[in-house]
């Protein structure tokens, strides 16, 4: 290793020990990460060519105030995503607070009274359950006579075809599919998986509305849900398609009529699209996307290596070492507390912005056990930048993500391990 570089590390608190670890695991993962950087550098150029086609000119960036009537840095950012991501129509705005309000307004503002909701991959997002209303809450789909239904996935992990053939009927309106596996244990979806489902669904029901919780999935691989038959993809700014750059917002793509719905729902009635002022941070919308291919490339980099440098350590990984990936989201299973607490504060002390702070368990609302978070992010929760969190109970896992340079993302697990390592809780000359 380059002996500055080297050096540096251990002024950050890097052991010998735990660099050369580190070394050995990244020389093995060369050729996964070449893959990486080609489908970061198609990425690049199709956000490339959509602000092009779009004309992205230096009044784009005016900051509109009021009404925001005839913004044309949003009018043509909606359009630069509905290009990218292969949409007939994009709503992108500040006013999208964050992505479960994405979410919220894609299913409150495309269903009607009697409808029915079904999600075929099991049990969606945390935050998702009060806005059906699966746990009771205000406002909440379940208030307005909006019905529910969900299909497990198999054992396996695959879907339910049978299930789902027989929980479609008259009233299903809309279908919601979770590309990211979230906080549940179950694999991520490829964008080709959710294209059979999307086709089977389609075949029973093709006026279906089919929309895909996209979050954390943007330019992980060349083609993004729409191009497999989606209607409708759904996600956060402060993950992957914000760059770490936009401060705040969410976005919609897909069929005209659910993101026109979408509008009329987020602003009012016979307004729509029209108003909405983006107050100055639309530049740091453009330039975020503009960023966004590279900073998930990084993203998953620093994923890979942390599963490749815990599981040879006898920590269980999800996904594991060598499985392909279709999410920015690593699981780590440390089977105890220590080294669980250990590892977020490995994450915390290779921050950018508090680092010095200690990362202690807390009893978050709306969780049965204390919670543990590290991240010392630019951007208030942004879980683009890297951080890490999980329930302190067995069996004990961390879920981590993010990082926006690979170079962080290797020192925040280089740190982790340092950690563990300080405390005998791993034995790294064995391996
Ligand atoms: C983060 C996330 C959400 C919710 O987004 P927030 O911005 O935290 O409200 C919904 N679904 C999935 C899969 C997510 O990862």
């Amino acid at each position: 290793m380059n002996p500055f570089l080297e050096a540096q590390y251990h002024r950050l608190g890097i052991s010998k020990e735990v660099l050369s670890y580190g070394e050995k695991i990244e020389e093995k993962l060369k050729n996964r990460f070449a893959e990486i950087d080609a489908r970061a550098e198609y990425n690049q150029l199709k956000v490339i060519e959509a602000m092009q086609k779009n004309r992205v000119n230096a009044e784009c960036f005016h900051i509109s105030t009021g009404y925001g009537y005839n913004d044309l840095g949003r009018d043509t950012l909606e359009r630069v995503y509905a290009d990218c991501f292969c949409g007939e129509d994009a709503l992108v705005r500040p006013q999208i607070t964050c992505g479960t309000h994405a979410l919220a307004l894609a299913l409150m503002s495309n269903l009607r009274p009697g409808d029915e909701l079904l999600s075929p991959v099991g049990k969606p997002y945390d935050t998702l359950e009060e806005v059906i209303g699966i746990r009771p809450s205000k406002g909440s789909l379940a208030e307005y006579g909006i019905g529910y239904r969900q299909v497990e996935l198999l054992p396996d992990g695959s879907f339910d075809y049978e299930g789902i053939r027989q929980a479609i009927h008259e009233n299903t309106r809309m279908v919601t599919i979770q590309r990211s596996k979230g906080y549940a244990a179950r694999p991520t979806l490829s964008v080709a998986k959710i294209g059979e489902l999307i086709s089977f669904i389609k075949t029973i029901k093709p006026d279906v509305i089919c929309m895909v919780d996209n979050c954390y999935g943007e330019f992980v691989e060349e083609k993004e849900p729409l191009e497999a038959g989606a209607d409708l993809i759904v996600g956060s700014l402060i993950k992957n398609p914000g760059g770490g750059l936009a401060p705040i917002g969410g976005y919609l793509a897909g069929k005209k009529e659910c993101v026109e719905n979408a509008a009329y729902r987020l602003t009012s009635p016979g307004l729509g699209k029209e108003v909405g002022a983006s107050l100055g941070v639309i530049q740091s919308f453009y330039q975020g996307l503009f960023l966004a291919p590279s900073v998930v490339s990084g993203a998953l980099k620093g994923a890979i290596f942390a599963a490749n440098i815990y599981e040879p350590l006898g920590f269980a990984t999800m996904p594991d070492s060598v499985e392909s990936r279709h999410d920015i989201i690593q699981a780590i299973t440390f089977g105890q507390k220590e080294a669980m607490i250990a590892f977020c504060e490995g994450i915390q002390s290779a921050a950018p912005v508090d680092s010095y702070v200690t990362p202690e368990p807390w009893a978050m609302p709306g969780y049965d056990s204390d919670v543990i978070m590290a991240a010392g992010a630019f951007v208030q929760g942004s879980s683009i930048e890297l951080s890490a969190d999980g329930p302190v109970k067995p069996p004990y896992a961390v879920y981590f993500q993010g990082g926006l340079t690979w170079y962080h993302a290797k020192l925040g697990i280089l740190s982790s391990l340092q950690k563990l390592y300080e405390r005998n809780l791993v034995n790294i000359d064995k391996v």
